[in-house]
């Protein structure tokens, strides 16, 4: 069994116009994809903008709406609410934005963001909850001070670390990476790639890597997948997928 078995899944957004503001028509942003992750692994779904692969990742995390197929974690189907709940399944399964700036609450101290995750899930007392919190940013590479600031007192590369310290946070199996490192400096995205893989060893985490780009994804993924239009139009091993014919 792998970690992830997604079969047929189909995600199909309601386009709602009029007065009435009543459904008219449907976007098919994802039309009937199946690929497994196994655990340990990084998996990468490639494609251009607009083929599909955010929908996807928002749906293996439990942000969007399920039209049809089966999403399995562990042989349980996730699609359904009351399974997502009874696995206490965000503990396990966490995901991080391209856009950090936007995906951080930059109401919220840095410490309140990374603590999110372990507030909801882990009831530790504030003496052990900060401990973590330090520990986390010790693994991510930022000083303690960093406790009572701001997102917007960090750089793009920074805020991409915060978003991982909150993701790794209650020592997931999976996150979903939602191109990580697209919105960064070239000199950047390479020491952000090496630390996301750093921590992958420590903890044995598994990504679902999603990129735009086909070298990150050559140096990041063993098992690819091509999307377009919401459909997977090519899937193997790197191998496969760069030395073609
Ligand atoms: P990608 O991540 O590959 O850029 P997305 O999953 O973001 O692709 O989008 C796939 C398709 O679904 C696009 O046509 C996009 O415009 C559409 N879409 C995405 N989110 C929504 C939404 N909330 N409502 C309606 N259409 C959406
Ligand atoms: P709800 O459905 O609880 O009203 P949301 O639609 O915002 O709230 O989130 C759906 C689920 O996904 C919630 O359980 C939430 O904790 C979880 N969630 C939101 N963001 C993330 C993330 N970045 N990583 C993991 N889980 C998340």
């Amino acid at each position: 069994m792998s970690l992830v078995e997604i079969k047929d899944l189909k995600v199909h957004y309601p386009i709602r116009s009029g007065f009435w503001n009543r459904v008219t028509d449907e976007v098919p942003a994802v039309d009937g994809i199946t690929f497994n992750i196994e655990a340990g692994e990084t998996y990468g779904l490639v494609g251009e903008s607009g083929s599909g692969k955010s929908t996807t990742g928002k749906s293996v995390v439990g942000l969007e709406k399920v039209t049809s197929g089966s999403i399995l974690y562990n042989g349980q189907d996730i699609t359904k609410k009351e399974n997502r709940r009874k696995l206490d399944y965000n503990h396990d399964v966490q995901m991080i934005f391209q856009d950090s700036l936007s995906s951080l609450n930059p109401r919220k101290r840095i410490e309140d963001i990374i603590a999110e995750p372990l507030r909801n899930f882990e009831h530790l007392s504030k003496e052990d909850e900060k401990l973590r919190v330090l520990q986390l940013l010790d693994i991510v590479g930022l000083d303690a001070d960093a406790l009572y600031k701001y997102p917007h007192q960090f750089s793009g590369g920074q805020r991409q670390r915060i978003g991982v310290a909150r993701a790794v946070a209650t020592n997931p199996k999976l996150i979903i990476a939602d191109e990580p490192v697209s919105a960064l400096d070239l000199s950047v995205q390479a020491q952000v790639l090496n630390f996301m893989k750093k921590i992958q060893r420590e903890f044995g985490i598994s990504y679902l890597f999603i990129s735009h780009d086909l070298g990150v994804v050559r140096h990041m993924c063993n098992n690819i997948a091509i999307m377009n239009r919401g459909r997977l139009v090519e899937i193997g091993t790197r191998d496969d997928i760069y030395n073609h014919p």
